[in-house]
């Protein structure tokens, strides 16, 4: 059987299918270079599961307290000898990316300092850990306050206006690399140790946590190859390869992780404690697969970018442009094309394939938002998914693919359901 008529038994029209092969052939070179990327990671993370003695002693169940975990140890230092750092806190126990930034950002401030982002405002979840909209517990209620620098109309840092910003009481510094569901740039690792250096001329012992959310393995290099004190993200994201059932990680300097396993657990307790609950083999695994699924999202992504440009979409990145994460933002300027599109990725899953998103008001979002997700691990967005707000400019952001087919079929799909309701043309 040809390729082209399993994808026509999908539901794939053949126009659609030469129109996305039309637009693959000339992506080549893109795709060798994020193959080379992958490469050199999975060495990379092969290399520390060498150097760290992993055995399969270490995927070992524990429970209760916990002590003497070797496989969670282990894991940890992997974790620290990919990225660098001196330390490692990568728990089942952080339950996402925001409870990991929280536990960093609560761990590392104390009453009285002033945490500031030069990259102005931070990811929406971060507002309500920040205080920047009130909220139990935030830090503001801890009296930690909090200063935010605009990003330049061009999207590049104003240093002049961080300088200005860093006081006597600024002691930690967060840094956003992935634009999250905003308009501006996504950062590289140099360009935040640019930021990173010139934060530290201004006031040499300030502590910079960078968000490393969607970032992990786009690059050869990481953030804390450039002067980050800490990096954070989720383990439903990149660093878990899609086989991490939960999770987040903190790799960092060994005093910043220290308090962050204080925080975690409790004053006294640390590290030594977290039962891992059976939950390390998806741990390591998802680790070790991680480059080549980052590498078939970010394929995903440029094919995306490359096909909605053609239909005569904005994209942000562009179709040309290096990427920094693995999020695609295509404008398509309607909510008939948004919810489209979003049944396209939902009926490409292997999970709830059947089911229709629809617009609902998630909580700490101003409009409504529409979801597509048909992932194996709840909520997870290393897995085929798309959302965005129902309001102008109806952009929807688009992520994950556990392997390139799987990422190229969703963008097919999404083609396919704008082209039969007459919302696009084929060029
Ligand atoms: C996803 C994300 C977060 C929050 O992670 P959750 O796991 O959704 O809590 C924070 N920052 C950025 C940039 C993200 O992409």
């Amino acid at each position: 059987m040809e390729i082209q008529q399993i994808y026509e038994q999908l539901g794939i029209d053949p126009a659609v299918y030469a129109f996305g092969e039309d637009v693959l052939s000339g992506l080549t070179a893109r795709f060798q270079a994020i193959d080379r990327t992958a490469e050199y990671n999975q060495a990379k993370v092969l290399d520390a599961m060498r150097r760290s003695r992993v055995s399969a002693q270490c995927f070992a169940q524990t429970t209760g307290y916990g002590y003497n975990d070797l496989g969670r140890d282990v894991l940890e230092r992997v974790y620290a000898d990919t990225f660098h750092t001196e330390a490692a806190l990568v728990r089942p126990q952080i339950t996402c990316g925001t409870h990991a930034l929280a536990i960093a950002l609560s761990a590392n401030l104390r009453p009285g300092d002033e945490l500031l982002s030069p990259v102005g405002a931070p990811y929406d979840t971060l507002e309500e850990v920040i205080g920047i909209r009130p909220s139990k517990c935030s830090l503001a209620e801890y009296g930690v306050s909090y200063r935010q620098v605009e990003l330049l109309p061009d999207g590049t840092f104003d240093y002049d206006g961080i300088a200005a910003a860093i006081g006597d009481r600024t002691r930690l510094i967060t840094i956003q690399r992935s634009k999250g569901y905003a308009t501006r740039p996504s950062f590289s690792p140099a360009q935040i140790g640019e930021l990173i250096a010139f934060c530290k001329t201004v006031k040499a012992d300030v502590i910079c946590m960078v968000d490393n959310c969607y970032g992990e393995f786009v690059d050869t290099v990481e953030p804390s190859d450039f002067g980050a004190d800490m990096i954070v993200g989720s383990l439903i994201k990149n660093p878990g390869g899609g086989l991490a059932a939960v999770g987040g990680y903190i790799c960092g300097t060994a005093a910043c992780v220290e308090n962050c396993a204080y925080r975690l657990s409790a004053p006294g307790l640390g590290q030594e404690v977290g039962a891992n609950l059976g939950q390390l083999p998806a741990m390591f695994q998802g680790f070790f697969l991680a480059p080549t699924v980052v590498a078939g999202a970010l394929k995903g992504a440029v094919f995306a970018a490359n096909v909605f440009e053609r239909l005569g979409f904005a994209c942000v990145p562009n179709g040309a442009e290096p990427r920094n994460d693995i999020i695609q933002a295509v404008t398509l300027g309607s909510p008939e094309r948004m919810l489209a599109f979003c049944l396209g990725i939902q009926s490409a899953a292997p999970v709830d394939s059947f089911a229709t998103p629809v617009p609902w008001a998630m909580p700490g979002y101003d409009a409504e938002v529409v979801m597509a997700a048909g992932a194996f691990v709840q909520g997870s967005s290393i897995e085929l998914s798309a959302d965005g707000p129902m309001r102008e400019p109806y952009a929807v952001y688009f992520q994950g693919g556990l392997t390139w087919y799987h990422a190229k079929t969703g963008i097919l799909m999404a083609v396919q359901k704008l082209f039969e309701k007459g919302l696009v043309t084929l060029p």
